[in-house]
């Protein structure tokens, strides 16, 4: 009977664990297939836009959740993409798009047969607090009122980062 109760408690456990790990990690395809997965060695060109609305719109797709596409003419590839605070209301970042779309600048076709789910437990999506501040919200908050302390935004003290 302990046995079948530990067994009991363990699997609850687990099952915790795996709820918690799902409910901060959506599991979905964004990745290309191992075989157009790699630097893009063309040309490229990025162009980030404000709103899907204006995605949709220049992207030619009637598809209201459409967050970025991609040209490209075999020489180069130009990536259209919605700004990264819109991106991660939807559970994505500009890194994953990006390297969704660097697939189809290497090739991948829209059918996207192949495409590779986000891996449990990635370090793909990371809590707002464990990203690098960014410095250009940093100086809107800045020129809105110069009076404000001059510090640069923080993070903890273990991260090294430069802005190049
Ligand atoms: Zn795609």
């Amino acid at each position: 009977m302990k046995g079948l109760l530990l067994i009991v408690a363990v699997l609850a456990f687990t099952l915790l664990l795996m709820f918690d790990v799902w409910s901060q990690m959506p599991l979905y395809g964004i990745f290309p297939p191992v075989k157009y997965d790699y630097e893009y060695e063309g040309d490229l060109t990025i162009e980030m836009v404000d709103t899907q609305a204006e995605v949709q719109t220049m992207c030619r797709v009637n598809n209201p959740h459409i967050l970025a596409c991609s040209w490209q003419n075999g020489k180069s590839c130009l990536i259209l993409m919605v700004r990264d605070e819109v991106m991660r209301e939807r559970g994505y970042s500009t890194g994953l798009l990006l390297r969704h779309e660097r697939g189809h600048c290497n090739g991948w076709s829209g059918a996207h047969e192949g495409e590779r789910p986000l891996p449990l437990g990635s370090t793909y999506l990371v809590p707002k607090h464990e990203r690098v501040p960014s410095p250009t919200a940093y100086y809107k908050y800045k020129s809105k009122d110069p009076s404000r302390i001059d510090s640069r935004p923080t993070t903890n003290s273990t991260s090294r980062y430069q802005y190049q």
